[in-house]
């Protein structure tokens, strides 16, 4: 892997920071436990991994897409760090995102865009863009993504490749700098549904490190992928969302609103695949979650909010990047300065809007009408899980746009989203597993599969079944 890292990724652009040693060393350290006679410290010890540039890796560079971070050494393993190191899995690098975990396609990243291995002009989602690419690429076998509105399973998608965002709190959050805490969740990325369970049951469980941790066993994920493969969904109730099957009258005002629709390819393709779980013996049914198409704006009230919260700790002071510390200026310049020239343009705009949402004489019209759609959307999902088992839609509206395409218009990069959120909302899991490719560009498609809190095992049995 590591060289093909050096053949491919001058022109994929999957890794921030390739750690050729740091692999190695970790790979001979499984070697020698296994020469010396010891079993392997997990199914996937010895297999390499990429790593998302928001989790935190002592002594090697985390960046998070940002000049911010800038020559920043963390002192400290993140949660799924360390389990991966315990596991004994070596990390090649530090993938590419954008900034902060801001963005659908990864052109917000500081140091350049990654490109969709699948045709290099195109992006290749995002946030977690360098994460999908470097498994398309086969640059990595594994990695790891982190997914507040989508940025594992959409990424996933348009590079026909496994996503899973699992239930919130099911993987650690300690040491996953925060971008929006109540939605951010780490999780799996591989090419097949089995892969991504082996690594699922790696890196979850509960941590007291994070006190949103579920305390709960890890679903099992990896006997639920093995039950799936076996082809028979016979008395699996899967629902079909309504609201997100492209029905030009239900789809809501938000797609139609923003001059986006769906791509006829991923409707065709998301109609052969209901027909293929109803062929592996799944009972399908429409349902209708009528409050889903308000997610996507109550999102951009709430993730932007807690943004502007969380990235104050950005003060000049305690990370990375000082600007204009010559002694001359005061502090709050310096952090000033600092602020302006570390935080790219996307980065900008979302604390000024989540700045603006919890203004007082504002809070309530915004921040409080969110949190109660929030909860609208869980309440849509409780009834409908009384129906079905688990729910399924495209993952994204349409394939991977061209680079370039929607950098100015935020809008519209917004959209990629409009599926995925209401699980980050929720709290559920989710997950996005290739679906073909699209009749009228040849790209790839991702079905969706959400399953109710701590039911991940459910997307793993179906996706797997499906695949
Ligand atoms: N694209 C969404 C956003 O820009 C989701 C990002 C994510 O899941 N980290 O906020």
């Amino acid at each position: 892997h590591l060289d093909r890292i050096e053949e491919v990724d001058g022109a994929v652009h999957a890794f921030l920071h390739v750690d050729t040693e740091g692999a190695l060393d970790a790979a001979r350290a499984v070697d020698a436990r296994i020469a010396s006679g010891e079993q392997p410290a997990s199914p996937l010890a010895g297999v390499p991994l990429a790593l998302k540039d928001v989790l935190t890796t002592e002594g090697i560079p985390t960046t998070c897409g940002s000049r911010t971070l800038e020559g920043w050494l963390p002192p400290y393993d993140a949660t799924v760090t360390r389990r991966l190191r315990e596991a004994g899995v070596p990390i090649l690098g530090k993938t590419n995102m954008d900034e902060f975990a801001m963005g659908s396609s990864t052109e917000n990243s500081a140091f350049g865009p990654t490109r969709n291995p699948w045709d290099r002009d195109r992006i290749p989602g995002g946030s977690g863009g360098g994460s999908s690419a470097s498994l398309a690429a086969f640059e990595a076998p594994l990695a790891i993504g982190t997914d507040t509105g989508g940025s594992i399973r959409q990424p996933g998608s348009v590079t026909g490749t496994v996503g899973v965002k699992p239930t919130y709190g099911g993987v650690s959050r300690y040491g996953l700098v925060a971008f929006s805490s109540s939605l951010d969740q780490a999780g799996p990325c591989a090419r097949t549904v089995l892969d991504a369970a082996l690594l699922h049951e790696v890196i979850g469980g509960h941590d007291p490190l994070d006190a949103t941790s579920v305390d709960a066993p890890v679903p099992a994920v990896v006997a639920a992928a093995r039950e799936g493969a076996r082809g028979d969904l016979t008395g699996v109730r899967v629902g079909v969302v309504r609201e997100f099957s492209g029905n030009a009258a239900s789809a809501g005002g938000s797609a139609s609103a923003g001059g986006e629709g769906y791509q006829p390819g991923v409707l065709t393709s998301f109609e052969a695949a209901v027909q293929q779980l109803r062929e592996l013996g799944a009972e399908v049914v429409e349902v209708s979650c009528p409050n889903f198409t308000l997610a996507l704006p109550a999102y951009y009230l709430i993730a932007p909010s807690e943004c502007s919260s969380n990235l104050a700790r950005f003060d000049a002071m305690r990370y990375g990047l000082r600007v204009g510390d010559d002694g001359t200026r005061s502090a709050e310049e310096v952090m000033s300065l600092t602020r302006e020239a570390g935080f790219g343009a996307e980065v900008k705009r979302r604390i000024m809007l989540g700045t603006y949402a919890l203004s007082s004489g504002y809070y309530d019209a915004y921040y409080g009408s969110a949190q109660k759609v929030r909860t609208l959307i869980s309440r849509d999902f409780d009834a409908a899980f009384e129906r079905v088992d688990v729910l399924v839609s495209p993952t994204t509206p349409t394939t991977a746009f061209k680079i370039g395409e929607r950098a100015d218009d935020p809008m519209a990069m917004y959209l990629a989203d409009l599926c995925t959120i209401p699980s980050n909302l929720a709290g559920n899991a989710a997950m996005s597993v290739p679906s073909g490719l699209s009749a009228d560009d040849g790209l790839p498609v991702g079905l969706q599969i959400m399953a109710p809190a701590l039911a991940d095992d459910r997307l793993y049995r179906v996706g797997a079944a499906y695949e």
